[in-house]
């Protein structure tokens, strides 16, 4: 384990100082420009005077609580940035008979300019349309199980039922449907590999049928155009469907078009952890691994309460997050310099534009789960600590004033999880 020095102790004190509100600190400008304190002009609580730190209102006290660092960023942060902030928590679900769901497009989230995500409820029995549409599906069963139906771009058919910590994988344009099993339903989460695709405008099967003249049904399917008379004359979206025959009869009975060569669907959390230690968990599924996911890689990162996700950046994709239990402290770093600080909770979303760091530490008392999404073939991270312990050490020195010897301990690797 890493040892702290001196300097890491008092920069410790000096953010805590910092994130308590600087009540007691009424140094202003003589506090500026030290160590965690960079800035010019000096920004944060520790570099205010007591009288001005008050915040008479009006306020929303609900929403204050969400975020406390937003009342008192550290004095490390600096500049203007993006709200790389949102939440499914805060858009409206559409909720029809058999299940529901919510997204966070573009249109929510400007943000998010390479994926959008949808949080989906289908309860037991409840199906979500027979569909296609523009953009490639990856999804992620959170609760429950589910049926996925799918039909290839060769004609070959897939079905396959999953559970949680287990992935689907739907190529643009290949149609498909899914289903809630058992006694619970299920609830997953969609990324689309367009910031654009909203999971509400899709090519639906019943508006199709709907929309083409009866005598064109007739000499399209080979039978009486009367056949056609009870189709629903608004789409479905969502319903209440009857309960999915045994998966093993599905499959057998779309079996004659013949079985794609490798699976759409994968079970991330049966695959060996890239990362495990005291201080949490990393599983990867991308191109590597699970080969049908071509565009998207996606890694689970479980950080045990008070434990750090290292600092990090990704060369090759915004990172996509979707906090699935817990709570975290992020900040985010980009050229300027800028730097902000954001919390997190279950259910929100986040965004770190490609090669900016950070890092996210567990700021509750019990373990923060986060998956994070790119629209990439392959996972890419740059660890800084890796880094500077691949850069020649005197070179390093020279740069941060630090012992080559001690340069030496900081941890080696990628995908870092340091305890607390
Ligand atoms: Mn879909
Ligand atoms: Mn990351």
């Amino acid at each position: 384990m890493k040892e702290f020095t001196v300097e890491d102790i008092s920069r410790r004190a000096m953010l805590a100082l910092g994130a308590a509100g600087g009540a007691a600190i009424a140094g202003g400008a003589a506090q500026a420009a030290s160590f965690g304190n960079p800035d010019e002009p000096p920004q944060g609580a520790i570099n205010s005077t007591p009288g001005a730190l008050s915040d008479p209102g009006p306020q929303n006290p609900a929403l204050a609580a969400e975020f406390p660092v937003f009342q008192s960023p550290p004095p490390t942060d600096v500049g203007t940035m993006p709200m790389l902030w949102s939440s499914f928590n805060i858009m409206p679900k559409r909720i029809q008979a058999g299940g529901w769901g919510r997204q966070v497009t573009i249109t929510e989230f400007p943000a998010s300019k390479d994926v959008s995500g949808v949080d989906m409820r289908l309860g037991p029995g409840g199906i979500r349309e027979l569909h296609w549409h523009l953009a490639n599906e990856w999804g992620i069963v959170t609760s429950g199980r589910c049926r996925v139906t799918l039909l290839d771009q060769q004609g070959q058919a897939y079905v396959q039922d999953v559970g949680p910590g287990e992935l689907w994988f739907f190529p643009a344009g290949c149609p498909h449907a899914l289903q809630g099993l058992g006694p619970e339903g299920c609830e997953f989460l969609l990324v689309f590999d367009d910031a654009h695709q909203s999971e509400f405008s899709t090519l639906l099967l019943t508006d199709w049928i709907a929309h083409t003249p009866p005598e064109i049904l007739a000499q399209n399917f080979g039978v009486s155009a009367e056949v056609f008379r009870n189709i629903p004359l608004h789409d479905l979206w969502i319903f209440q469907g009857k309960e999915a025959s045994p998966l093993a009869a599905a499959q057998a009975s779309v079996a004659s078009g013949g079985t794609p060569p490798q699976p759409f669907t994968f079970s991330l959390t049966a695959t060996t952890p890239v990362r495990q230690n005291e201080a949490g968990t990393i599983y990867l599924a991308d191109s590597r691994n699970f080969k049908a996911s071509t565009t998207i890689a996606a890694a689970l990162e479980t950080i045990k309460p008070g434990g750090l996700r290292r600092m990090h950046w990704h060369p090759n994709a915004d990172e996509w997050q979707y906090w699935i239990k817990g709570q975290g402290r992020m900040t985010v770093f980009d050229a300027g310099p800028r730097a902000q600080t954001f919390d997190f909770r279950a259910g929100d979303v986040g965004v770190v534009p490609k090669n900016q760091g950070h890092y996210i530490l567990n700021t509750g008392t019990e373990d923060l789960q986060v998956l994070v999404i790119f629209k990439a073939p392959e996972y890419q991270e740059v660890d800084l600590s890796n880094w500077l312990t691949h850069t020649p050490p005197e070179l390093v020195s020279q740069h941060l004033n630090i012992d080559p010897a001690i340069i030496a301990r900081f941890p080696k690797g990628q995908v870092g999880i340091q305890r607390g």
